[in-house]
C-alpha cells in the first residue's frame, strides 16, 4: 500500500507530480538540490511554481500543505517512510545513479523507487545496484502537464517484481487516475518514440509540399482526431528546446533520423522557444496571434485555413473525416497522403520493438498526445487496402504487421497479437464501457436524444446523446421514461452518465429556449420549465436510488440534475457551476432552491448562526455563475456534499456509480421533503441593498442588477415576514423569475451571443 510518496527534483515534471499526488489525498515530502542562501530554495520554487501554474496543477491549492519540502543534503531521511520514491531530476544517468546509490541506503525494504525518465534505459540507471533494488524499480513515466495528460507510461525491467509493477499501476490507475500503459525499455518508450516522430515528418513535408506552418495546424488538428494545438502550436506549448533535447536523443539512441530543419534549429539558438519564451512558431503581439514565415523567419498575421471542403469534413464521424483527408485534392491531399504513409509506416516497423502489443501503442497516443483514435485505429477507420496503396505510392514496403492482419487490426471485441493471432481485448477490472454495452445489444430504451442502458446487477443508466448533451424536451421526456422503467422492471436503481469525452451537460437547449421565446410562446415556456423542475424533483424522490455521475462541463441544468441526485460520484475535473446569470437567467431547474436549502440547513444546528449567511453563500455562486475547477473545489463550493464521491480516473466513473446505487439500493427510503425557511423582506432588503453597491461603484450594469434582484426575490422567498415554505413554492419562484428574466431583449441578446460565440455578453 503506498500512502506516502517521495519526490526527488522538483523541476517542472517533479513539482506536477508532487500536486497530482497531494491532489489525490497522499502526503509528499519534494526534495531538490540544496541552495545556497535558504538550503530549500529549489524544492519551494518547485511548489510555488505548482501553485501558480495554469491550468492549475493542484485540484485544491490548500493540498499544498500535504507537500513537505526539502532538501536532498539535509532531509533524505524525509524519505524513509515513503512507501514509493519517483526520481524526477536532471536527464543525465550520473546524478540519478547517485541518487539511487543514496536512496537504497536509507529507504525502507519494501519502498518502490521509480524514474521519470524519457529515455535513459533502465539497464544504465541501474549500473550498481543491489539485487533488492532491482526488484522494486521501474520506470514510471508521466506527460507534461501531469494532472492533465491521462497517460502514464510503466517501463518494468524484466528484474522488476510482479508486485511492484501491480501496486504501482493500480496506485497509477486508481489513486492518481492515470491510464497506464506497460511499455518496453526502448528509447522514447511508445509515445514520445511515435508522436515525436511524426511531429519531425510534419515539419519536413510541410517545407516539401510547400504549406505554411498556418496550412499545417489546420489539416494536422481535428481534421486528424487530434487536438487543436495540432502540430506547432503543441510544440509550442511543449518548448522547441525540449523538441530538440529530444530529437537528439532519439537520433543517438536508435540510430535513427530524427533530424528538425536548421531554421528550427536557429530558433532555438535565438530563445524563440515557443510559450514560455513569448514566441516560438507562433507569437502572440497585443493579443494577436501571428504565425512564422520559416523561409524568412519574421511573423506574419496568421493566414485562417477556412477552405469549405475542410470545414464539411470537419462535421463528421472520425472514419469519413480521415478518408476524406486523405481524398483532399492539391497540396493539402499530397501533404496528408505523405504524412499519412510515413507514420503509419513507422508504426507498423516499430510496434513490437516499442510495445507488448499493439492496443497499448493507440492507447498511448490517445492519452499521452490526446489523440481521438490511436495509429492502428486509425489504419483499420481508413481500410488496409488504402494504407497498402498508400505505403506503394510513396515507395515504402509493406511491413509484416499489416501483411499478418486479415484487414483490420481489431475485430469483434479482438485484436491482432504480433505473434499473428487475434487476441481477445484486454478485460479492464472496474471499466464499463457504455460503447461496449451498446454493442452487445443491452439497450433498454432508446431515441435520438437519449437511451437508457442495462448495466448489469439491476443497475441501468441513463445517457444523454445531444450536442455537449444539452438538455431539452427529448432528453427530459427519456428521463421521465427512465424512471417509470426502472421502477415497473424492478431494477434497483439509476445512473445518469456519459462518455463525452468534455461535457456530462453543457446546460439546457438555449437555442430552443429562445425560439420559444421570440415566438412569444409563454404558457409553452413556463410547461417547459415546469417540466424540468419536475424532472430534477423525481430523482431526489424517486422510490430507487439515483447517481449522477458528472465530470467536465457540468453547467446549468446539468448541475441542477447533479445537484438532486441521491449521490454523487463524480469525476475529479469537473468543471461543474450555475452558470445561467451569464446567459441573463437564473437557474430554474431547482438549482436555486436547492442551494438555499443546502445552505440553511447546514447552519440549523448552530444556535448562534445568522441564517443570512446561508442565503448570501447562495446568492453569490448564482449571481457570479461561480464554476469549479475541480470535484474538490465543487464540494467547498457546496456543489457536492459529504457524501458524494470523487473519481480520480474517469474510467472508472461509470463502474465507481453503479457500485454506489449497489451501496444505496438495500435499505434506500426517499428523502421525506423538508421544510424551508426562508428570511422574506429582511434578506431582500440586505440582497437588495448589496446589488445597487455594486451597481452604484460601476461594477455591474442594469441588466446584471435586474438579475441580481430576481435571484435575490427567490432566495428570499420572495417579499414577507420569514416563514417555513415548500420547495415547491421556491420552485415557482423561480420559475416566474426566469420567465420575467427570459421576457427582456437584454436576455434574449445574451442567448443568442453565447449561443453565437460560445462567451458570455455583458450588457
Ligand atoms: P527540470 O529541469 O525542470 O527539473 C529538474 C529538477 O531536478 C531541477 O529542479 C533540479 O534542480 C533538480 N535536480 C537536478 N539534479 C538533482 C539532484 N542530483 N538531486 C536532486 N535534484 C536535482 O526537468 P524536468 O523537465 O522536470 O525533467 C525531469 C525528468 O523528467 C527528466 O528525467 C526528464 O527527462 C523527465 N521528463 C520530462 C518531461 C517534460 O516534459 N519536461 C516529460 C516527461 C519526463
Amino acid at each position: 500500500m503506498i500512502k506516502k510518496v517521495g519526490v526527488v527534483g522538483a523541476g517542472t515534471m517533479g513539482s506536477g507530480i508532487a500536486a497530482l499526488v497531494a491532489s489525490a489525498g497522499i502526503p509528499v515530502v519534494l526534495l531538490d538540490i540544496p541552495g545556497k542562501e535558504d538550503r530549500n530554495e529549489f524544492a519551494k520554487r518547485g511548489l510555488e511554481r505548482a501553485l501558480k501554474a495554469k491550468p492549475a496543477a493542484f485540484m485544491d491549492p490548500e493540498l499544498a500543505r500535504y507537500v513537505e519540502i526539502g532538501n536532498t543534503e539535509d532531509h533524505l531521511d524525509k524519505l524513509k517512510d515513503c512507501d514509493w520514491v519517483v526520481e524526477v531530476i536532471i536527464e543525465k544517468p550520473e546524478p540519478k545513479r547517485a541518487l539511487y546509490e543514496k536512496l537504497e541506503a536509507i529507504l525502507k525494504p519494501s519502498a518502490i523507487v521509480s524514474s521519470n525518465t524519457s529515455g535513459i534505459p533502465m539497464a544504465i540507471l541501474l549500473q550498481g545496484r543491489s539485487e533488492a533494488f532491482r526488484r522494486r524499480f521501474l520506470g514510471t513515466h508521466f506527460f507534461n502537464p501531469p494532472r492533465y495528460l491521462h497517460l502514464l507510461e510503466l517501463i518494468p525491467t524484466p528484474e522488476t517484481a510482479p508486485e511492484v509493477l501491480a501496486e504501482i499501476r493500480r496506485f497509477g490507475e486508481r489513486i492518481l487516475g492515470k491510464g497506464t500503459v506497460l511499455a518496453k525499455d526502448r528509447p522514447g518508450f511508445i509515445a514520445n518514440r511515435l508522436g515525436v516522430y511524426g511531429m519531425v515528418q510534419a515539419v519536413r513535408l510541410m517545407e516539401k509540399h510547400g504549406l505554411t506552418i498556418d496550412e499545417v495546424d489546420a489539416l494536422t488538428g481535428p481534421l486528424l482526431g487530434r487536438p487543436n494545438s495540432a502540430t506547432f502550436r503543441t510544440a509550442d506549448l511543449t518548448g522547441l528546446d525540449v523538441l530538440k533535447l529530444v530529437t537528439e536523443e532519439l537520433a543517438q539512441a536508435t540510430g535513427e533520423d530524427f533530424a528538425l530543419p536548421d531554421w528550427v534549429l536557429r530558433l532555438v539558438e535565438e530563445g524563440r522557444l515557443g510559450e514560455k519564451s513569448g514566441q516560438g512558431f507562433y507569437k502572440r503581439v497585443n493579443g494577436e496571434i501571428l504565425t512564422l514565415d520559416y523561409r524568412t523567419m519574421e511573423y506574419v498575421p496568421r493566414a485562417k485555413v477556412d477552405l469549405p471542403e475542410l470545414r464539411a469534413l470537419r462535421e463528421l464521424p472520425l472514419a469519413e473525416r480521415l478518408r476524406g483527408a486523405l481524398d483532399l485534392p492539391g497540396k493539402y491531399g499530397a501533404f496528408l497522403r505523405e504524412l499519412f504513409a510515413r507514420t503509419a509506416h513507422y508504426t507498423l516497423e516499430k510496434a513490437e520493438e516499442i510495445a507488448y502489443d499493439l492496443v497499448s501503442v493507440d492507447q498511448a497516443l490517445q492519452w499521452g498526445f490526446g489523440w481521438e483514435a490511436g495509429p492502428f485505429k486509425n489504419m483499420d477507420a481508413v481500410g488496409h487496402q488504402r494504407v497498402k496503396a498508400l505505403l506503394a505510392e510513396h515507395g515504402l514496403g509493406e511491413p509484416r504487421l499489416l501483411q499478418r492482419a486479415e484487414e483490420s487490426f481489431y475485430r469483434n471485441g479482438t485484436y491482432l497479437g504480433f505473434d499473428g493471432a487475434y487476441h481477445p481485448l484486454p478485460k479492464r477490472e472496474g471499466v464499463i464501457s457504455l460503447k461496449a454495452l451498446k454493442a452487445e445489444g443491452k439497450t433498454l430504451l432508446e431515441s435520438k436524444e437519449a437511451a437508457l442502458l442495462d448495466l448489469g446487477d439491476g443497475v441501468a443508466l441513463l445517457e444523454f446523446r445531444t450536442k455537449m448533451n444539452a438538455i431539452g424536451e427529448g432528453v427530459i421526456r427519456m428521463l421521465q421514461k427512465s424512471l417509470e422503467y426502472v421502477e415497473e422492471k424492478g431494477y434497483v436503481g439509476l445512473v445518469i452518465g456519459n462518455e463525452d469525452p468534455r461535457a456530462f451537460s453543457a446546460g439546457a437547449n438555449l437555442a430552443l429556449i429562445l425560439s420559444l421565446a421570440q415566438e412569444g410562446d409563454w404558457d409553452e415556456l413556463s410547461l417547459a420549465v415546469r417540466q424540468f423542475q419536475k424532472a430534477s424533483m423525481s430523482l431526489r424522490y424517486s422510490p430507487f436510488p439515483v447517481v449522477v455521475a458528472p465530470f467536465g462541463l457540468t453547467l446549468g441544468g446539468g448541475a441542477e440534475f447533479t445537484l438532486h441526485a441521491d449521490a454523487v460520484q463524480a469525476h475529479a475535473e469537473l468543471y461543474m457551476g450555475l452558470v445561467e446569470a451569464g446567459v441573463g437567467l437564473l437557474p430554474a431547474g431547482g438549482g436555486t432552491k436547492e442551494m438555499l436549502l443546502r445552505f440553511t440547513q447546514e447552519l440549523l444546528p448552530y444556535e448562534e448562526a445568522d441564517p443570512f449567511e446561508g442565503v448570501r453563500r447562495a446568492f453569490n455562486l448564482i449571481a457570479l455563475a461561480k464554476t469549479s475547477t475541480s470535484a474538490l473545489e465543487a464540494k467547498k463550493m457546496g456543489f457536492l456534499r459529504d457524501r458524494d464521491r470523487i473519481s480520480m480516473n474517469r474510467d472508472f466513473l461509470i463502474a465507481d456509480a453503479k457500485r454506489r446505487v449497489l451501496e444505496l439500493a438495500p435499505d434506500y427510503r426517499p428523502p421525506l421533503p423538508p421544510q424551508v425557511r426562508v428570511l422574506g423582506s429582511e434578506a431582500l432588503g440586505n440582497l437588495r441593498y448589496a446589488v445597487w453597491a455594486f451597481r452604484e461603484a460601476g461594477e455591474i450594469s442594469d441588466h446584471d442588477m435586474r438579475i441580481g434582484l430576481e435571484i435575490a426575490h427567490v432566495l428570499s422567498g420572495g417579499e414577507g415576514p420569514a416563514r417555513e415554505v415548500s420547495e415547491w413554492d421556491l420552485l415557482d419562484l423561480e420559475r416566474e423569475a426566469f420567465l420575467k428574466l427570459l421576457g427582456t431583449r437584454k436576455t434574449q441578446e445574451r442567448i443568442a451571443y453565447t449561443l453565437k460565440t460560445g462567451k458570455p455578453l455583458r450588457n
